[in-house]
């Protein structure tokens, strides 16, 4: 058994032992001070594993509403149930739901990261592990965690992942996985690569390793040369659909403008802004919906 799925009265247990972690985490850190957040949260790790053994969960962890929650150090390869390989660029086109996906981290403007929190957007942040990113400033991946976000890789280098190696995309997938789970202590089944460019071995590595590939259905273009807002604003409006997934970026041409604009006026038009977990309800492409005992299952 890779990990168990908490429901009921011991899942109500297990989130109230979680949030009394993550208190006793904060004040360790150095609760509303500036301080750095290291990028190992050994504190974390050790009253992770009382509240593990008290359970007596499995050294992966655990499956609640999507994310795999583990304390395990080191290499996270295996944590993950293999799925169909599948590249996912819509969610549950019954529901009247969008999400937002926030890529890369290069030059993040923070003033994103308070519209997300000021007004209540979920959203699901594809970081990069290297290049001077999650690696570097762990305080950036848990602020994204802080505020709600779901927080995914989007590998080490950010390099197209085509007529790579297997070794080097292992390296990629779950090199950055580590990063982040270091600090969020969650992990979620998605993978998006450089630029949505894949080729069959990624793919296939990919869902092997037990991530979907997400890429998007509407792009605000705020990663092309000179893009202009009310272009990039009626653009991404145009496209609202059910399921929708829209793409931008931390650190993309007018992307807080675009977002400020779009956010009020995709809730005016009825639709639920959600994250990949919400917009992916109802589909196969949920954590919870392919894990279950017994081992490695394929996705259903
Ligand atoms: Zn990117």
């Amino acid at each position: 058994m890779k990990f168990v799925h908490i429901t009921g009265g011991p899942r109500r247990a297990l989130a109230a032992a979680l949030a009394c972690a993550a208190l006793l985490v904060a004040l360790a850190a150095g609760c509303g001070s500036q301080k750095q957040v290291p990028a190992t949260v050994n504190t974390f790790a050790s009253v992770g594993r009382t509240i593990r053994s008290g359970l007596g969960l499995t050294e992966d962890g655990m499956v609640i509403d999507n994310r795999l929650i583990t304390y395990k150090q080191g290499s996270l390869r295996g944590v993950l149930p293999a799925v169909e390989p599948a590249v996912v660029s819509r969610g549950n086109k019954d529901l009247k739901r969008v999400a937002i996906t926030i890529d890369d981290g290069w030059n993040p403007d923070m003033r994103i990261m308070k519209l997300f929190k000021d007004e209540h957007v979920p959203f699901t942040a594809f970081v990069i592990g290297g290049r001077g990113v999650a690696e570097s400033h762990p305080q950036f991946v848990k602020a994204m965690a802080d505020a709600g976000g779901e927080v995914c890789s989007h590998t080490m280098s950010h390099y197209v992942m085509r007529g790579k190696s297997e070794d080097f995309v292992m390296n990629e997938l779950w090199g950055c996985q580590r990063i982040i789970t270091n600090v969020t202590h969650v992990v979620f089944p998605y993978v998006r690569y450089s630029g949505g460019a894949y080729d069959k071995p990624a793919l296939d590595w990919a869902g092997r390793e037990g991530y979907w590939v997400v890429n998007w259905t509407i792009d605000t273009r705020d990663s092309t040369a000179n893009p202009q807002v009310d272009a990039q604003v009626n653009g991404t409006l145009a496209g609202l659909t059910n399921g929708a997934i829209i793409l931008c970026h931390w650190g993309g041409h007018n992307t807080y403008d675009v977002l400020r604009r779009i956010i009020p006026e995709i809730r005016k038009r009825g639709y639920e802004l959600t994250n990949l977990t919400g917009l992916f309800e109802g589909t196969p492409y949920l954590l919870k919906g392919t894990a279950t005992s017994g081992g490695k299952k394929t996705g259903k």
